[in-house]
């Protein structure tokens, strides 16, 4: 067990903007979080409720324009990110915090060898001679289990699998071995087999390393055996956060219930009982003024669509926004 410790990342307010010809898209609309050193933690949702955005913001890769991170506070071990300096920036992005993606080749160079870029990350943060460089390259490389560190090595990301690159990517991610790695879908592109390996590899590496995780997906699957904190995300908002056995165990948000439908079960044959939550969410150029899934909610109240809802605790560490934690709400059967 954890006694209380000082988280090494506190997200507060936090809202990003996208200033497009059409209209202004409030893709976070002010999320409160934090992360303890060595935790993983789970950010899930649909595409398009905020999380990747976070992740960027975090980063501070969100470019202007369109986008803007227009309030809020991005603290890492008590430095504000949000009040650096780009070039200040620059010395913090791959020492302190780093992010996989989803498509390997938005981080690795094409023209340069796997070698070369890992070692001008090494290199641009760390004080070591070029042999000592190389030496912890070859570790890095057998460390994310990749066969033969020597010839990959030497070879350009198009002569490596799209699980090799993915790999070779969360090298570069933790080559500087930094505070906190945000890795974003990062086993969208490659198929189910090289996915549970990847998963492993993550999980493996946690152990192993002392960064702290941040796990975007839009699948409650995967952050499941990996991550102990919970953040649902639903149009720009966090509308549940808990443990691991607080949501998956005793979910209170009907969109996290959606979201649980939606995992295929491994004991479960008949694959084509999953479900998917019906409706689109909210067009986040003008948001309902209520709760931003009333729409598509088949326990919506009148409260719902007149005010947002505050969050509810319903145990320590478990928060839902959610009308029907109220007191006064009726009770309701979660509908599996
Ligand atoms: Fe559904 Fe109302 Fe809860 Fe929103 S606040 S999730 S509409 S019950």
């Amino acid at each position: 067990m954890r006694g209380k410790m000082e988280p090494v990342l506190r997200v507060k307010d936090l809202k990003t903007e996208f200033f497009t010809y059409t209209g202004v898209v409030k893709a976070v609309r002010g999320i409160d979080f934090s992360v303890n050193p060595g935790e993983a933690v789970g950010i899930v949702g649909e595409s398009g409720c905020g999380k990747t955005v976070t992740g960027l913001s975090i980063m501070r890769l969100i470019t202007y324009p369109p986008g803007k991170i227009v309030s809020g506070e991005v603290s890492l071990d008590g430095t504000d990110l949000l009040k650096l300096s780009e070039s200040e920036m620059r010395k913090i992005r791959g020492a302190k915090i780093s992010m996989i993606f989803q498509d390997p080749m938005t981080s690795l160079n094409p023209a340069l060898t796997i070698g070369f870029q890992l070692s001008e990350m090494l290199i641009l943060h760390k004080n070591i001679t070029k042999e000592e460089t190389k030496k912890k390259i070859i570790e890095l490389l057998s460390m994310v289990r990749i066969k033969s560190p020597e010839n990959v090595f030497n070879q350009y990301p198009h002569q490596l699998s799209g699980g090799m690159r993915q790999r070779a990517m969360i090298a570069l991610a933790l080559s500087c071995e930094p505070k906190i790695v945000i890795a974003d879908e990062p086993t969208t592109s490659v198929d189910v087999t090289i996915q549970a390996q990847i998963l492993n590899l993550l999980q493996d590496l946690k152990s192993r390393v002392n960064s702290s995780i941040i796990l975007i997906t839009h699948n409650l699957a995967v952050v499941a055996g990996l991550c102990s904190r919970i953040i649902v995300m639903y149009a720009g908002l966090i509308v549940e956060e808990g443990n691991d056995r607080q949501v998956f165990d005793n979910p209170k948000h009907p969109y996290t219930w959606g979201l649980l439908r939606a995992v295929p079960r491994v004991d479960e044959q008949e694959k084509e009982r999953l479900s998917t939550i019906k409706g689109l969410p909210p067009d986040l150029m003008s948001p309902p003024k209520g709760c931003p899934f009333a729409m598509r909610c088949s326990y919506a109240m009148k409260i719902c669509f007149e005010e947002r809802p505050p969050y509810f605790n319903s145990e320590e560490g478990h928060r839902t926004m959610c009308w029907l934690l109220d007191k006064r709400a009726q009770k309701v059967k979660r509908d599996e």
